[in-house]
C-alpha cells in the first residue's frame, strides 16, 4: 500500500469513529471537527494528508513544528500547536501557529500577543485545563484559574475561542472527560463564546465527543506509530 493510502484508510476509519459518535452523543453531522496531529512525522506526510482533504494539523514541539510550517508554507493549513509550550519559544510560535492550544499560564500571554502582532497575524488560543486531581500547573492551569487567564489574553488581543485538555494516565476517560464538561460549563458562564473544546485523541475520541469536544486531535490512528519513527 502506497503512503497516500495508508493515510487515506487511515483518516477515512477516523472519520467514521468521529461520525458514529456524533450519533451517539445526538450531536449533529459534522459538528466536531478534526486535527490531525503529525509529530514524529516527516512533511511529505503532511502534503498528503492536505491533499486527502486535512486542513488542521497539530504539533508539540517547536522546532519541528516550525520547519514543517515553512516546508508546507505553500498549503493552505492551520497549524495547531499542541504541546507545552517554553516561554522564551512562545513568540517564535505565534508566527506560524493559527491556534495555540496549550496556552496554560500568564506568562506566555504578553510573548504570544507580541509575535503574532510582529507577524501580522491573528491568532487564536485554547485555554489547557488540568485534569489532574490537585493540578499543579504542569499539564494545565488549574481549574480556578482559567477565567482569570482568558481576561489576560482577551486583553492581550488574543483571541480566546476555548478550552484544552488530555485525559490523565490511570483514570478512565470518561471520567476525566465528564470533570472536563464540568469545567467548561463554569467556563462558559464568564465567556459564552469561547465554546471549543479541544479533547480526545486516538485512544478515547469517542468519550471525549460524547462529553462534548468540538475537536478532536488524533495522530497515531491515522499516520501509525510514532515508535516506528524517529
Ligand atoms: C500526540 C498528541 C495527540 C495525539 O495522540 P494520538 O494518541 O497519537 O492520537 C493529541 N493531543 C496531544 C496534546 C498530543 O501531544
Amino acid at each position: 500500500m502506497s503512503r497516500r493510502d495508508e493515510l487515506a484508510a487511515g483518516l477515512a476509519a477516523t472519520r467514521t469513529r468521529i461520525a458514529a459518535a456524533e450519533a451517539a452523543a445526538g450531536r449533529a453531522p459534522g459538528s466536531v471537527a478534526l486535527v490531525v496531529v503529525t509529530k514524529f512525522f516527516p512533511a511529505s506526510d503532511v502534503r498528503l494528508l492536505a491533499d486527502l482533504g486535512v486542513t488542521d494539523v497539530g504539533e508539540n514541539r517547536h522546532q519541528e513544528a516550525e520547519a514543517k510550517a515553512a516546508e508546507c508554507a505553500d498549503l493552505d493549513l492551520t497549524w495547531h500547536f499542541i504541546g507545552g509550550l517554553q516561554t522564551n519559544k512562545a513568540a517564535a510560535v505565534a508566527r506560524y501557529a493559527g491556534v495555540v492550544e496549550s496556552v496554560d499560564r500568564a506568562e506566555l500571554i504578553p510573548r504570544l500577543a507580541r509575535g503574532a502582532a510582529e507577524a501580522g497575524r491573528d491568532l487564536a488560543v485554547l485555554l489547557q485545563v488540568s485534569l489532574e486531581p490537585g493540578a499543579d500547573g504542569r499539564s494545565g492551569a488549574a481549574p480556578a484559574d482559567l477565567a482569570r487567564l482568558a481576561e489576560t489574553a482577551t486583553d492581550a488581543g488574543l483571541d480566546v475561542r476555548g478550552l484544552m485538555a488530555v485525559a490523565p494516565l490511570g483514570e478512565a476517560p470518561d471520567r476525566a472527560f465528564a470533570r472536563l464538561a464540568e469545567i467548561q460549563s463554569t467556563f462558559l458562564l464568564g465567556h459564552p463564546d469561547a465554546s471549543v473544546l479541544s479533547a480526545g485523541m486516538s485512544a478515547d475520541l469517542e468519550q471525549a465527543i460524547s462529553a462534548g469536544a468540538t475537536h478532536v486531535r488524533v495522530g497515531s490512528a491515522i499516520l501509525g506509530s510514532r515508535s516506528s519513527v524517529k
